[in-house]
């Protein structure tokens, strides 16, 4: 443990803390982060995939000190800023024309499943919403009422109804079947459809274990919401804005949401999330949902350099051609290694998924923290999710290149093959909880 952690340990309060190893940081340079003791880590992370330009970026960086050069305000909340009209232009003109009415900002991805949750009740007088199992739409009272993550404790909203999110690895060709025929008996039932104000979708459950959905499901999803006029919010706060390989993570379906939803790396590390909806919900009412800093005219000029990067750079086809890379590289160490049960993803949105046992799938949590672990010993930051903690997440910078995912490659081929061999201590994770 290194004497920043120690300090750490002194000072800042556990309660938000999710923790695998004694990671401790000083700086950073693109997927590159120094640690406490002069280590240079390899980032697969990106703090949850909120550094969507890696770290330091000289774009973000000069937007910045531009914005704060001549500072227009330090909020909207009480008069026009011109970065936050200019990035909610910049927003609208990105998303589908059913959700290109207005624009909400906030902080997190928290705060705006919180809002738009609050407000589809409100705005269309229905007072039931439906989300899925293991879905993570945030830690406040409210958008953790939404969520059907295990890890949560906090109260479910009285109107929730939460289906079941497709898995492929452990039900095969019949997981999409399976959970539309569940939505369906819960609508001809005891959901009525018609008191549904809203369905909240991940295009990937990332939280809840990387699960990519079978093709169509989502389309099956739409079709049940149009019908009965639910609105459908696609929640795209970890996967979206380039990451899949596609700007958007729901247009992998062909799907267009109501409502969509940016989080994480739409600030590239600065704190700023953003609500797209229809003119009739989003304008409702005013001072309905705000705070002091919402939308402020410094992480706005953020989001606007972070959406400029991913346009010029072409950030989503980098993110598609090494997430290719990464999960060809990802299947040949399958090969090799008995504890890899399944890997997929979406450009780079990357679950491994380990098991004890490939005929039984049972989840290999220990292996899972051990991993991550060595992993981390060996200079790689990754973290791991899933219902049942068994899934190591890779959500590295949109920057990252082809050689960086090799380097990544090799350090998470050494720690499985320690794991395997007994050489990594069952109690090295100790106290580092993770979830
Ligand atoms: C992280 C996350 C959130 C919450 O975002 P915060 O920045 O932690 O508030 C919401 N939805 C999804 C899909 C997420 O991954």
């Amino acid at each position: 443990m290194t004497r920043l952690y120690e300090r750490e340990a002194r000072s800042i309060s556990k309660l938000a803390h999710l923790r695998f190893y004694p990671l401790a940081v000083t700086g950073g340079a693109g997927a590159t982060l120094i640690a406490d003791d002069g280590r240079r880590l390899l980032d697969f992370a990106a703090s949850w995939g909120a550094a969507s330009l890696g770290h330091s970026d000289p774009r973000i960086r000069e937007a910045v000190d531009r914005a704060l050069s001549s500072q227009a305000g330090a909020s909207y909340l009480s008069g026009a800023s011109l970065a936050t009209v200019q990035l909610a232009e910049e927003l609208l003109s990105l998303v589908p024309a059913r959700a290109a009415g207005r624009i909400w900002f906030g902080h997190s991805g928290s705060d705006a499943n919180e809002t738009v949750a609050r407000m589809v009740i409100a705005a269309t007088g229905r007072p039931r919403i439906i989300s899925f199992s293991g879905a993570y739409h945030g830690g406040t009272t409210g958008s953790a009422a939404v969520s059907g993550h295990p890890s949560q404790t906090l109260p479910k909203a009285p109107g929730l109804t939460l289906v079941p999110y497709p898995d492929s690895y452990a039900d095969g060709e019949e997981a999409a079947e399976k959970a539309l025929a569940r939505l369906d008996s819960l609508l001809a039932g005891p959901v009525p459809p018609q008191e549904v104000a809203a369905f909240f979708i991940e295009p990937i459950q990332s939280d809840g274990g990387m699960l990519v959905p079978p093709a169509g499901f989502f389309a099956e999803i739409e079709r049940r919401c149009r019908k009965h006029a639910i609105l459908l919010v696609s929640d795209e706060v970890k996967v979206g804005l380039g990451r899949t390989g596609q700007l958007h993570a729901f247009a992998h379906h062909g799907i267009e949401p109501d409502i969509v939803v940016f989080g994480k790396g739409l600030g590239g590390g600065l704190p700023i999330s953003a609500v797209a909806g229809p003119e009739a919900v989003m304008n409702f009412a005013s001072a309905f949902s705000f705070q002091t800093l919402h939308g402020n005219p410094v992480c706005a000029a953020a989001a606007l350099a972070v959406l400029e990067a991913i346009r010029t750079d072409g950030l989503a086809e980098n993110a598609a051609r090494v997430g290719a890379h990464l999960l060809s590289r990802l299947q040949a160490l399958k090969q090799r290694h008995a504890l890899i049960g399944d890997v997929r993803g979406q450009g780079l949105a990357i679950g491994i998924e380990l098991v004890t046992d490939r005929a039984t799938r049972s989840p290999a949590k220990r292996q899972t923290a051990m991993t991550v672990y060595r992993a981390f010993e060996y200079g790689l930051v990754m973290f791991y999710v899933g219902v049942k903690s068994n899934v190591i997440e890779l959500t590295p910078p949109l920057t990252l290149t082809r050689e960086e995912a090799d380097l990544g490659i090799q350090m998470l081929d050494m720690a499985l093959a320690d794991v395997e061999a007994g050489k990594v201590d069952p109690s090295l994770p100790g106290a580092f909880a993770g979830w």
